[in-house]
Order: structure tokens, then C-alpha cells, then sequence
């Protein structure tokens, strides 16, 4: 129990207005130490304990009468009164009536400690850990649930992860849809702890990164959970929230057909005329989830939400591989923006649904579909289901049998010759995809149609020749080249994530990373940069991105590539690069033109071969000036810094351009 000394303000009040005899209970059942934690207090919890109606009413002046004289300073009560979706980012005015408030407005249950027991760990996040738990009601009945408990440090509970917690129950506590997980109440204890309906299933992520023997999800199941997705996410655009973590690891099976949008800590409330929130300060965010316009000033939206909502798409249909992996957080920005590059079309996805998915990664968030429209469009890209009408035993077909369902993921029908029309599917019994004869397949809704009389022409889907370098190749694969199997797959997806960055980090945490997918472990995602720069370097340029939930200022317009500063005079010495030197007139030999050029390539990350090249071009042949100068543009690309500024933070860190785009982003 807590100490007195902290409640005697509650005996006095209530002795004031003669209900002393509720002290004990108040205190024991509900909980309450604070005024504040009134806030969380329904009628129906002063019911429970046997307080009349009218008495309610007397406790309600009294604590009305006690707070205008009172400014809070309570932690709970200044973040959770602050950040309520609706309510505006400040204290509410002391005159403000403070009523108890309703369920609906208010938390949806004050839990008392007792009432929940925590059994089994089911996981740990940024700031704090998750257990199997089972709530016992007070009419007796036990309900299974999940309780997340604040991460309480010697200092107690403060700063950033006190704040998003506390801001997820708020966010959560007005939330009510089917495919959002609910959240059942609070337990005002120590630790804090938040009670949210189990799912027990886990997350989506763990199900498709499942090893053998688990199968892999079926398509049509995945589209069934996209359509629930964007429900959730209508609803909560709706409310005028974004989510800014959306992304499979934080979607819950509450069943093996009900998927849930969780984790609320990184929703904010959209603000302003354009409905945007706009971060306040360097935070950790999903780099490789998020639109440019995200990575760039921190912009968020509902448009930046859909962009996530395309990005998960693709890891549901990649067997939840992570998105861009291998590829360092401070390039995802340059390789979406100046190489338009896009995630490659995963193997199980039809080229309809990869066309939404390149709709939801338009440059300009006006250009993307809004969550209620990707219902519908998600709609018109299901994919066909059919059933087996024969056995199909051919070499490299996908096998089957006669009653197998289908469901058909591509297909191309050649006119001359609709008896070799082969079409891309999944076997729903076996879990198996492949191509297949289409006239072994019949169309489940069509009366019996053949398959190939039905299906759209395999042309690309529309947007498709949008796709970057790095779609180019992979979208190119042949119908008749079986997709890899499952476990294939995943230890392709396990190598390309050698040394990637992690799902969610900080914006200053862009140094190597371990290897693995989904979440980051909390310990990186933790980093933090201190306020002061480094010392010795440039005072910090005026910022792009505005630091309250503000529109920002416009950004600074580039050219598609900067031009080149002029051919570096001085000496240099990049570590590890050639010293070597031609005259800046004649022509370098073929081969020790390329020999420099993969230098250049394998010292500068991210640069592409014709960059590389005209960077020699410019230095007149001098690797290290041409390192350098490529890094001074690589840093002056993904900052609002001068070119000169970059040069003199890039010397400051010793050509460590890992180490530079650290400080430049702890100060864009
Ligand atoms: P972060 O909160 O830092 O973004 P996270 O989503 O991994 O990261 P939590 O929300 O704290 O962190 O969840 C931790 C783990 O517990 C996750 O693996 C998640 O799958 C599991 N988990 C969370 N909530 C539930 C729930 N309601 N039912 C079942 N498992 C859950």
C-alpha cells in the first residue's frame, strides 16, 4: 500500500464534505493517491465501492474547489491531460470543470493493483515489458490479457518513455474498433501498467518469419489482413490521430483471421489546417517504413501513414523481410528521393496489389489514396480464387490436385496458343506457389469459367515502370521461374540483413548495426544524442523542419544531384584510399580508370558507378579528392548544412561520413 503522508489531503477533502468513511476504500479499491488520478475515475468505479450518486456529486465540487487552488505538477496528470487525442498540447485551464469523466471520454477502467496477476514474458519494447496476465473482474470471472508494464529506472519514471506511455493509454483509452486492440484499463501502481486484450497469436511479424514447418500465410489471408489494416487505419485518420509505426511487427493476431493495429507510443494527433504533425525534436522513428517527406523534416500525416501501410504490404508479402536492408538509414532518404527507387515486387504479390503498393509510395503525399480508398482498391486487386480441376503432375508445374482452392497471383494468356496459358498461384492445401496450366483451374465465382478466359493480360500493372533500379531487376522475373521456397527464402532474407539498419531507432543512432530483422532492440533504439555538438564545428544552420506541430518551413530546393564543388587543392588522405594521381589532361587508361572507380565506389557508400565516375572526372583523376568531395555531397544532400559546412564536419569527424550524418542529423 502506498503511504499515507501522500493521501491525507484526500482523508481531509473527503472528511470536509463528511465522506470519510470512503477514504479506505478510495484509497485501497480505486487506488487513488492524487487528485489527478481522479481524472481516471468513472461513476460506475465510485458505484463499485458504494458511493451514491449524490454523494459523487459533493465529491465533484469538492474536488473541483480543491484543484482551483491546486496547479498539478502530477506526471500522469500533466502528459495524459496534455496529450488526449482532441484535446490540445497544454494543460487543461485550472478553471476547467472537473468533472469526473465519462466512459466514454475517460479510461476505460482504474484497475486496482490486486486484479491483475502477470504470468509468462511475451516480449519487451522501448519502454516496457509485456506478460501474459489474467484479470480477475470484480464479479469474480478471470479474462486473459496482456500487461504492459512501464520500465521504471532508479530515478523513477520519467522522460521520453514515461511520456509515450502514458500517451498510448490516452490515445488508446478512446479507441474502439475491431481491428485495433483494445485497451481493457490501468493499473495506477508501481510499476504502471497498462491492461490491453491478449492477442494470442502474437504479432504478424513473428508468424511470417515462422521457420519450418510452419507454412507460410496464405495470399488471400494476407489480403484479408490488408483490408482489416486499413480499417483500423481509416478509423484512427478518422479520429484525427497518425500512427507513425505502422509495420507488421506491431500488428497483433487476435485470431488466426483478425489481425490488430497495436503499439500507439510513436501516435500523435494531427494538427493544423494540413493536417500534420511535425516532430519536435531528434526521436527514434522506423526510417525504413517512413515517406520521404517523414525522413526528411519529420513530417507526418495520414499520407504518411498510407506510405507505411505500402511498406508493410510488401513485408507481409516478403515473408517479412525487413525494407531495405542493407541499406543505411541515411540512404534510404537519398535512394527514395533522388534514384526513385522503390521496393522490389515480392514474389507473392500480384502485380494489382504491387500497383497499390507503388500508389501508396508516391513522391507527393497528396498523390497516395486515402485509407478509406485503399478499401475499396484493395477490393478490385483481390486476388481470383479458383479450384483444381485436375491433377497437375507436370515437370515445374505446381502440383495439385482436383478440389485443391487457388488462388490465382498472375497470369499471362498468349492468344496464339490459350492452351499454354500459364498462370502464377498458390496452392491453398499445400501452401505451395508456382505456375500452373491454367485450364487445370476453374474460377470459384465464375460458374465454371477457365481460368484463362477470366484473368487480366499479364501486363505490368500500372505504375510498375515507375519502380527504381532496384524493382527493375527483380520485377523482371519470368513467370516460369518458381519463387524460392519458404525457408529459401528466409535465409536469403537473413543474409541480406547482415549489417542493416534496424526496423526502429533513433534518428541519431546511424552508425553500423547488428544484424537480424523486425524491431530494433530497445538498447539502440534508446540512443540518444546530447544538445551539445561536437566541439570545434559550425554553429547549426537554420532547421528545415519546424519544432512544434506547426507546418513547416518550405524545404530547401535541390538539384536532382549537386553539382560538384570544385577538385579538392589540398592534400589528402581518406584512410584506405589511393593517393594516386593523373594528369587532370589525357585520358586515364580503360583499366585504371575502372581501378579507380570501384575505389571511389567501395569507399563511398551508396554512390553509383556514373557517380563515381564524374567525380574522378572533376578531380582530374584524384581518388581521395574524389571520396571526398562525393562525401561532402552525400552529407550536403541529407542536410540543410552548406556545401562548406559539410566539408568542415567531414574533416572535424576524419572523413567518417557514418559519423558526420550523425551530427548533422541531431541538428536538421
Ligand atoms: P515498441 O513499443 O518499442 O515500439 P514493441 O512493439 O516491440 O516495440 P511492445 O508493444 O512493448 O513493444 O511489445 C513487446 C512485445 O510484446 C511484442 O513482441 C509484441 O508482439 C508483444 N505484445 C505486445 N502487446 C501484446 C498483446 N496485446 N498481446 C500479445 N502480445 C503482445
Amino acid at each position: 500500500m502506498l503511504p499515507e503522508a501522500d493521501s491525507l489531503w484526500l482523508l481531509r477533502l473527503l472528511r470536509d464534505i463528511q465522506l470519510a468513511e470512503f477514504y479506505r476504500p478510495i484509497l485501497e479499491a480505486l487506488n487513488v493517491t492524487r487528485p489527478e488520478h481522479f481524472d481516471f475515475v468513472r461513476p460506475e468505479d465510485l458505484d463499485g465501492i458504494g458511493m451514491g450518486r449524490p454523494a459523487q456529486r459533493r465529491l465533484v465540487e469538492a474536488l473541483k474547489r480543491h484543484r482551483s487552488g491546486l496547479k498539478s505538477k502530477n506526471w500522469v496528470y500533466k502528459i495524459l491531460g496534455g496529450f488526449a487525442p482532441g484535446q490540445k498540447e497544454s494543460t487543461p485551464p485550472s478553471d476547467s470543470p472537473p468533472s469526473l469523466p465519462e466512459p466514454e471520454g475517460g479510461l476505460k477502467c482504474l484497475i486496482p493493483d490486486g486484479a491483475v496477476c502477470r504470468g509468462e514474458l511475451l516480449g519487451s519494447g522501448c519502454f516496457g515489458v509485456v506478460h501474459r496476465g489474467l484479470w480477475t473482474l470484480p464479479s469474480g470471472q478471470s479474462i486473459p490479457v496482456a500487461v504492459k508494464s512501464l520500465r521504471v529506472g532508479p530515478e523513477g519514471p520519467e522522460g521520453t518513455e514515461l511520456g509515450d506511455f502514458l500517451r498510448e493509454v490516452s490515445v488508446m483509452m478512446n479507441l474502439e474498433h475491431p481491428h485495433v486492440l483494445r485497451l481493457h484499463g490501468l493499473v495506477l501502481g508501481q510499476p504502471l501498467q497498462m491492461v490491453m486484450e491478449l492477442a494470442p497469436l502474437g504479432s504478424l511479424h513473428t508468424r511470417l518469419t515462422a521457420p519450418a514447418p510452419t507454412p507460410p500465410l496464405p495470399v488471400a489471408l494476407l489480403c484479408l489482413f490488408l483490408r482489416q489494416v486499413a480499417g483500423a487505419m481509416a478509423y484512427l485518420g478518422a479520429r484525427g490521430l497518425v500512427h507513425r509505426d505502422l509495420a507488421t511487427r506491431n500488428l497483433l493476431l487476435a485470431s488466426p483471421r483478425t489481425v490488430k493495429v497495436a503499439d500507439f507510443g510513436l501516435v500523435r494527433p494531427l494538427g493544423g489546417a494540413r493536417g500534420r504533425y511535425v516532430m519536435g525534436g531528434p526521436r527514434r522513428i522506423p526510417f525504413a517504413w517512413c515517406a520521404p517527406e517523414s525522413l526528411r523534416h519529420g513530417a507526418f500525416s495520414s499520407a504518411s501513414d498510407v506510405w507505411m501501410f505500402g511498406v508493410t504490404l510488401w513485408e507481409m508479402f516478403s515473408g517479412g523481410e525487413e525494407p531495405w536492408a542493407g541499406v543505411p538509414p541515411y540512404l534510404i532518404l537519398q535512394r527514395l528521393e533522388k534514384d526513385r527507387a522503390r521496393l522490389p515486387r515480392p514474389p507473392l504479390c500480384s502485380r494489382a496489389l504491387y500497383a497499390l503498393a507503388l500508389r501508396c509510395w508516391a513522391p507527393h503525399p497528396a498523390d497516395r489514396p486515402s485509407f478509406s480508398n485503399l478499401e475499396g482498391l484493395l477490393q478490385e486487386a483481390w486476388p481470383p480464387e479458383g479450384r483444381c480441376v485436375r491433377d497437375v503432375t507436370e515437370p515445374g508445374a505446381l502440383r495439385m490436385e482436383p478440389g485443391d482452392p487457388i488462388t490465382i497471383i498472375e497470369g499471362s494468356a498468349s492468344p496464339h496458343s490459350p492452351d499454354s496459358t500459364t498462370w502464377k498461384g498458390q496452392n491453398g492445401r499445400t501452401f505451395k506457389m508456382g505456375n500452373f496450366p491454367a485450364s487445370a483451374v476453374t474460377l470459384v465465382d465464375s460458374g465454371g469459367s477457365p481460368a484463362s478466359h477470366l484473368l487480366p493480360r499479364g501486363a505490368p500493372a500500372r505504375g510498375e515502370h515507375h519502380q527504381g533500379n532496384i524493382s527493375g531487376d527483380r520485377a523482371k522475373a519470368k513467370l516460369r521461374d518458381p519463387p524460392p521456397a519458404q525457408g529459401q527464402r528466409r535465409n536469403m532474407a537473413l543474409q541480406r540483413s547482415k549489417g542493416i539498419s534496424k526496423s526502429l531507432e533513433s534518428v541519431l543512432s546511424l552508425g553500423p548495426r547488428p544484424t537480424g530483422g523486425g524491431s530494433s532492440p530497445p538498447e539502440l533504439r534508446h540512443a540518444r544524442v546530447g544538445p551539445q555538438g561536437a566541439p570545434g564545428l559550425p554553429p547549426r544552420p537554420p532547421v528545415a523542419a519546424s519544432s512544434s506541430s506547426q507546418p513547416s518551413q518550405p524545404p530547401r530546393e535541390r538539384p536532382p544531384w549537386p553539382k560538384r564543388e570544385l577538385p579538392h587543392s589540398q592534400p589528402t588522405g581518406a584512410p584506405g584510399a589511393s593517393k594516386a594521381t593523373v594528369p587532370s589532361r589525357g585520358p586515364l587508361p580503360d583499366f585504371e580508370l575502372q581501378r579507380r572507380i570501384t575505389e571511389v565506389e567501395l569507399s563511398v557508400h551508396g554512390v553509383t558507378h556514373q557517380e563515381c565516375q564524374e567525380a574522378l572526372r572533376a578531380t582530374g583523376g584524384d581518388v581521395v579528392a574524389a571520396i571526398r568531395n562525393l562525401k561532402v555531397d552525400q552529407l550536403f544532400y541529407l542536410s540543410s548544412w552548406s556545401r562548406a559546412d559539410c566539408r568542415r564536419i567531414l574533416e572535424r569527424y576524419q572523413w567518417d561520413l557514418s559519423a558526420a550524418s550523425r551530427y548533422v542529423l541531431a541538428r536538421s
